[in-house]
C-alpha cells in the first residue's frame, strides 16, 4: 500500500478536459495579462469569501507584502505575528520594510490572543494572525484588541480558503486577507498565484495599481510598484477548480473526522471548537516518539510531513531579530511532536485505513508500558 503525502497528477486526471478547454479558450482570445479571465476569477473569489473585493497577484507572499504596503506599513513599524507558520508570514513583513514581533501559539497552532497585548509597543502597526492548518484563528479577541489599540489586522489565509469562524469566512475579518494559490494549497493554481481580499474600496484601488507598476491607466503611473499579477491562464484554470472547492473541502473534513475517530486514543488529534470550521489544509497530530513514528510509517509506504520542523524565530534568516531558543515554548515543543498525515480529497478508504492501521500498529508494537 502506497500513500503519498500529496497526489497532484491524480487531482488533475479528472479535471484535465475542463482545464485544457479553459486554457485553449485563453490561447484563442490571447488576453494573457489581466483581462476577463482574471476579473471573473476575482469576482468568484470575492463572492466565495463573502467580501467586496479580491485582487489576483503573483503569490501568497506577494499578497502579504502588497497588503502591508496598501496599509502603509513599512520602515520603523512592528507587526505582531507567530513563529509557528510557513516562513513567508514573517519574511513578507521584513520585505515590506517592517519588523516581525512574535508571540506564541496555543495548542490549536494559532496565535494566543492573551499574548498579543503585552507585545504591543508604540511602534506596533498591525496584528497578522495565521489560520494555520486551515483552522481559523480566534478572531473575536484579535479584532477587539486591534480596535482598542488602533491596529490593522492582516489575515494570513494561505492555508484556509473556506474556513469559517462563527459562520463567517476567513479573509473578511481583517482589513485585508491574503491567500496563496500555490499547487499544494486547497485551491491551487498550476503554478504560483495569490489573492488579496478586502472590503475597503480605497485599499482595493491601491492594490489594482500596486500589482501593476503603479499604473492608473495604460500611460500614467502614480507610484513605483511591482509587477505582481495573477496570470490569465492560471485564472482560467482556477475558475474551473473553484467549482469543485466545496466538494474537496467536504472530503478533507470527512477524512479528518475519520482520522480523529480512529486515532484519538493513540495520538493527539485536532478537535474543532464550537465556533470553528476548519478546512484541513493539513491534518496535524502530536505524537510521542514522532521521528520513530514517521520512519515507521515511511517504511510501510506512508508519506508524512512536518509543518514546520524549525520555528521561524530559530531560522538563520531570523538571527538579526534577536530571538533565541526558549522564547516560544509552545511552538518549540510542538516542533518536536507534530506530524502531518496525508489528508487530500482523493485519498481512498483503503489508503486511509492503512494510515490509521499503521499508526495504531506503531504504538501497539512499541508500547513501553505493557
Ligand atoms: C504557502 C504560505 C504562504 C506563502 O504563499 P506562496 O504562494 O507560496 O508565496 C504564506 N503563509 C502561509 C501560512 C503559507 O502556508
Amino acid at each position: 500500500m502506497k500513500v503519498p503525502y500529496v497526489n497532484l497528477p491524480l487531482q488533475h486526471q479528472s479535471l484535465k478536459v475542463e482545464i485544457l478547454q479553459a486554457i485553449e479558450k485563453t490561447l484563442n482570445h490571447g488576453m494573457f495579462i489581466l483581462g476577463d479571465e482574471v476579473q471573473e476569477f476575482e469576482r468568484m473569489f470575492a463572492d466565495y469569501c463573502q467580501v467586496k473585493y479580491a485582487v489576483g497577484v503573483n503569490s501568497g507572499t506577494d499578497a502579504l507584502v502588497l497588503a502591508m504596503k496598501a496599509l502603509d506599513i513599512g520602515e520603523g513599524d512592528e507587526v505582531i505575528t507567530v513563529p509557528n507558520s510557513f516562513l513567508a508570514t514573517a519574511s513578507s513583513i521584513v520585505l515590506a520594510g517592517a519588523k516581525p514581533v512574535f508571540v506564541d501559539v496555543r495548542d490549536d497552532y494559532n496565535i494566543n490572543p492573551e499574548l498579543i497585548e503585552p507585545a504591543i509597543t508604540a511602534l506596533t502597526k498591525a496584528i497578522l494572525p495565521v489560520h494555520l492548518t486551515g483552522r481559523p484563528a480566534d478572531m473575536t479577541p484579535i479584532t477587539e484588541i486591534a480596535k482598542r489599540h488602533n491596529l490593522y489586522v492582516i489575515e494570513d489565509c494561505a492555508q484556509a480558503i473556506g474556513a469559517e469562524y462563527k459562520d463567517k469566512s476567513v479573509g473578511g475579518f481583517g482589513d485585508v486577507g491574503c491567500f496563496s494559490l500555490h499547487p499544494l494549497k486547497n485551491l491551487n493554481a498550476l503554478g504560483d498565484g495569490g489573492v488579496i481580499t478586502t472590503d475597503q474600496k480605497e485599499t482595493y484601488e491601491y492594490l489594482l495599481k500596486a500589482r501593476n507598476h503603479g499604473l492608473r491607466n495604460r500611460d500614467e503611473c502614480d507610484f513605483w510598484a511591482y509587477n505582481s499579477r495573477l496570470d490569465a491562464i492560471q485564472a482560467a484554470a482556477l475558475k474551473v477548480k473553484m467549482r469543485y472547492l466545496d466538494e474537496w473541502t467536504k472530503k478533507r473534513r470527512a477524512n479528518a473526522a475519520f482520522y480523529r475517530e480512529h486515532l484519538k486514543e493513540v495520538v493527539k488529534v485536532p478537535v474543532e471548537k464550537k465556533d470553528e470550521k476548519s478546512v484541513y489544509h493539513t491534518f496535524v497530530i502530536r505524537a510521542e516518539r514522532r521521528d520513530e513514528l514517521k520512519e515507521f510509517l515511511s517504511s510501510r509506504g506512508i508519506d508524512t510531513k512536518i509543518h514546520y520542523p524549525i520555528p521561524i524565530h530559530l531560522q538563520k534568516a531570523a538571527r538579526t531579530l534577536g530571538y533565541k531558543k526558549g522564547d516560544f515554548p509552545v511552538t518549540e515543543r510542538h516542533a518536536g511532536e507534530i506530524l502531518s498525515l496525508p489528508i487530500y480529497p482523493e485519498l481512498t478508504k483503503t489508503q486511509m485505513d492503512a494510515v490509521v492501521g499503521e499508526v495504531r500498529n506503531f504504538y501497539k508494537f512499541n508500547r513501553t508500558d505493557t
